[in-house]
């Protein structure tokens, strides 16, 4: 298996005013982050909202640049690619497939947009390119002339899909792409997502809140919270054996959801710390029902063993190093 994209060091951070008479302050939305993600693999990234998720997918898209760090496709750091080889390489699908589409184009135009905006074909042959990338995303022919307004919201997302798909790229990066949907129409969308992946041999990183989801379409997870990863395992050993408390928290939650905030239901409170004032120690200590005296003055480094990789003093580095043997 060879890394497809991978990510050194990532940061980034925003100027923010917390009021019109307060100073600007700096939001460490993503505070170094490292990941690697092979070929033919689907790396889900899980956390509350704030936690740094959709910030790290618009870095990897190359939408957000970092403030430190850098990101590789195949080797090649995107900084130095051209645009139209970035979206030859990856894509996205967004969250709101209502909001991400242009209410005043057909579906054929929005699924050829890409290939116009880089010069690809004919406008007859952009044409018949987005009506085969319709159809293969379930969507017949006669739906090429509606416009979005006239679409479900499953629909309206497999037209998101499609547009992601038709400049054939190798990762797709999905930001929530089944939150705003019903939960029957959730399913079909992440069977359609599996299936693609097996037809096109695509690579996806899948941003979610939701564990369930996540549990369904990914290989690989990333719980991520304050902008760190703080566990990252094989999809099957992670939720056989959560080892941080906070994932075990958003497992808990997987039974109870209560999705109306946008976050999931923790069973810690909504009471999600202020990133631009970020706990010392273990960013987690405050929720954390197993915080130690050394977890509010010690962050601690994520390590990783034969089982993946945590951030937290319950498992010191000396444990992991000996559970791999
Ligand atoms: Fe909890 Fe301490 Fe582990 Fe942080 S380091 S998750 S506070 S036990």
């Amino acid at each position: 298996m060879t890394t497809l994209i991978r990510a050194d060091g990532l940061y980034r951070s925003f100027s923010v005013k917390a009021g019109l008479f307060q100073p600007q302050q700096l939001l460490h939305a993503v505070n170094g982050v490292d990941i690697a993600v092979e070929r033919s693999e689907v790396l889900g990234i899980v956390g509350e909202s704030g936690c740094g998720k959709s910030t790290l997918a618009r870095m990897l898209l190359g939408l957000t640049p970092p403030s430190a760090g850098a990101i590789f496709i195949d080797g090649q750091d995107i900084a130095t690619l051209g645009r139209l080889e970035l979206a030859r390489r990856i894509q996205p699908v967004f969250q709101d497939p209502y909001s991400s589409l242009n209410p005043r184009r057909s579906v054929a135009a929005i699924v050829a947009f890409p290939l116009e905006v880089h010069g690809i074909g004919t406008r007859s042959e952009r044409r018949a390119k987005a009506i085969e990338m319709l159809e293969r995303v379930g969507l017949p022919p006669r739906y090429a002339d509606s416009t979005p307004g006239q679409l479900s919201g499953g629909q309206r997302q497999r037209v998101g899909i499609a547009r992601a798909l038709v400049m054939n790229p190798e990762i797709v990066v999905c930001d929530e792409p089944t939150s705003a949907l019903d939960v029957s129409v959730q399913a079909q969308i992440l069977n359609l997502l599996l299936d693609l992946r097996q037809e096109f041999n695509l690579t996806y990183v899948f941003i979610s809140h939701n564990l369930a989801v996540v549990e369904h379409i990914a290989t690989q997870v990333a719980v991520m919270y304050l902008g760190r990863v703080v566990e990252f395992a094989p999809t099957a050993t992670l939720f056989a054996r959560p080892r941080h408390p906070y994932t075990r928290a958003l497992l808990a939650s997987v039974l109870t959801p209560d999705t109306s905030l946008g976050i999931p239901e923790t069973g810690l409170g909504l009471s999600f710390p202020d990133p631009i004032h970020p706990p010392a120690g273990c960013p987690f200590h405050p929720r954390c029902p197993q915080r130690m005296a050394s977890c509010e003055t010690q962050r601690p480094a994520l390590v990783g063993d034969g089982a993946g990789e945590v951030a937290c003093h319950l498992y010191p580095a000396a444990t992991l190093q000996g559970a791999s043997t």
